[in-house]
């Protein structure tokens, strides 16, 4: 769409036969769509209103993912109508590149079409990695996209990989009541994040009932009618009803024709790609997971959004790839973004903190969800906001709040403006305030 609107003529061609992206059908989307509905179940169970009504419930796994539908539906039809207004062309079929100007994509009737252009923007996406000693055949044994096809609720679960995708199945079985074993192959939760919030996530986890083993290797995966039996390295098994490998996700490369162009994807199947998203090849651009880390939906759109204006008018806003935020819908859910103590510190930044308890807030009282709190980090001295690092209901949306002022330049990014502003009482968004009274009154 950015193609289009820079005046370039765009077609779009797709593999499955809807559009929206491994995004829309068996990533983000569903999953969300799935932790919500548990959210809501959770909510209705610990309400005492409803304390009456619990044994008439019956909810099973398969039920919930049924709320996936309804917005997987709403969200293809949204895209069909953006791309025709657009007037972006889309295509069904598997595109393979036969020269560096030409793909080839495989009609419904057999004959395969031949597209030329001057440009081309890679946007396979990726795949859970499959190691080859695993049988992803046996019933018992999942990855993210088998796991949305499950049709009963498992009594036990072990997930194999604690990354963010780990981590957020965790939470949703351990919701429904499931036994998991969550199996780190590191030694501390989604070490990418601020230490405080990844200490609150492991603690919750437990409190929930997830068994967390760190530093295990995989040794062999044995499942049979009876349970699965996930055995470490280290001597550790796990004997559970299934198992969910979580660990890894490969670049959607293969069969592609890269052969063809002399492009070779790396060990995990990805592109690399300069600064600009540029492959070895100027002319051809990939962005989104083939493209490698952060592997984020949000980051896929924008990463597509500048190599559309990069190709169009040669110049992007750089802005929009360089900063993003991490959203983790964990129970409790995390994000953040910015800087972490470990990086200001190794850094020698003179940095404060400043914290917001969310059992202190009007408004978590009234939900319920006390759970939770806010961690600003600013610069002792120029007051500006280095990082925003959150962990409760609503922690993805309450971040942007604090991006939208660490992204200003100049005075116009301090802690102050929490301080100097009046919010809506009562509202999460409180936590800012609170925070910014706290952090400066720590500053002598
Ligand atoms: C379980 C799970 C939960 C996630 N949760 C989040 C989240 O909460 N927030 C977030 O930001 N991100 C999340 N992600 C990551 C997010 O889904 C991905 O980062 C995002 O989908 C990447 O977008 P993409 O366009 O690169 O690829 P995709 O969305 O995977 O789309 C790639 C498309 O290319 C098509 N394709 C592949 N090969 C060909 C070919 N040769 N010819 C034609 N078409 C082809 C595929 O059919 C697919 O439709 C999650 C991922 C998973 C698996």
């Amino acid at each position: 769409m950015r193609l289009c609107k820079g005046g370039q003529r765009v077609a779009v061609i797709e593999a499955h036969d809807k559009v929206g992206g491994g995004c829309t059908h068996w990533g983000t989307i569903p999953s969300k769509a799935l932790r919500h509905s548990i959210q809501m179940l959770a909510d209705y169970r610990r309400n005492p209103l409803f304390q009456h009504t619990l044994d008439q419930v019956d909810v099973e796994f398969p039920d919930l993912l049924k709320a996936a539908d309804a917005v997987i539906e709403a969200q293809v039809r949204t895209r069909y109508r953006y791309y025709q207004r657009n007037r972006v062309e889309v295509l069904f079929g598997h595109a393979r590149f036969i020269d560096d100007h030409h793909i080839q994509v495989p009609r419904s009737d057999g004959v395969a079409e031949v597209l030329g252009a001057e440009h081309f923007v890679i946007a396979t996406g990726s795949r859970p990695y499959h190691p080859p000693d695993v049988d992803f055949n046996h019933p018992r044994v999942l990855d993210s996209d088998s796991v949305l096809r499950l049709g009963h609720t498992p009594r036990s679960i072990t997930i194999y990989g604690a990354g963010v995708i780990g981590c957020e199945y965790a939470s949703v079985f351990t919701s429904l009541d499931v036994k998991v074993n969550l199996v780190d192959t590191r030694d501390r939760l989604l070490s990418f994040l601020d230490d405080e919030i990844t200490d609150a996530l492991s603690y919750h986890l437990r409190q929930q009932g997830v068994v967390i083993r760190h530093d295990e290797t995989y040794g062999a995966v044995e499942a049979s009618n009876d349970g699965v039996v996930l055995h470490c390295q280290s001597g550790k098994k796990f004997k559970t009803d299934l198992l969910l490998w979580a660990n890894g996700r490969s670049g959607n490369t293969a069969n592609l024709g890269l052969e063809e162009i002399g492009l070779t994807p790396n060990r995990r199947g990805q592109l690399d790609v300069n600064a600009s998203y540029q492959t070895s090849l100027p002319h051809i651009y990939a962005v989104g997971d083939v493209a490698g880390p952060p592997a984020l939906a949000s980051a896929s759109y924008d990463q597509g959004r500048f190599v559309g204006a990069h190709i169009a008018e040669g110049e992007c806003d750089w802005s929009l790839i360089e900063a993003f935020p991490t959203g983790i819908y964990t129970v409790p859910e995390i994000s953040s973004v910015g800087r972490t103590e470990r990086e200001l510190t190794a850094a020698q930044i003179p940095y404060e903190v400043a914290h917001a308890n969310f059992r202190t807030l009007a408004r978590a009282q009234i939900t319920g969800h006390t759970v939770g709190m806010l961690k600003i980090l600013f610069h002792r001295e120029t007051l500006a906001i280095l990082g925003i690092h959150c962990f409760g209901e609503q922690a993805s949306e309450i971040v942007h709040i604090g991006q939208a002022i660490m992204s200003q330049t100049g005075e116009a990014n301090t802690i102050r403006y929490f301080v100097n502003t009046t919010f809506n009482y009562p509202t999460m968004a409180e936590a800012y305030r609170v925070a910014a009274l706290n952090g400066l009154n720590r500053l002598f």
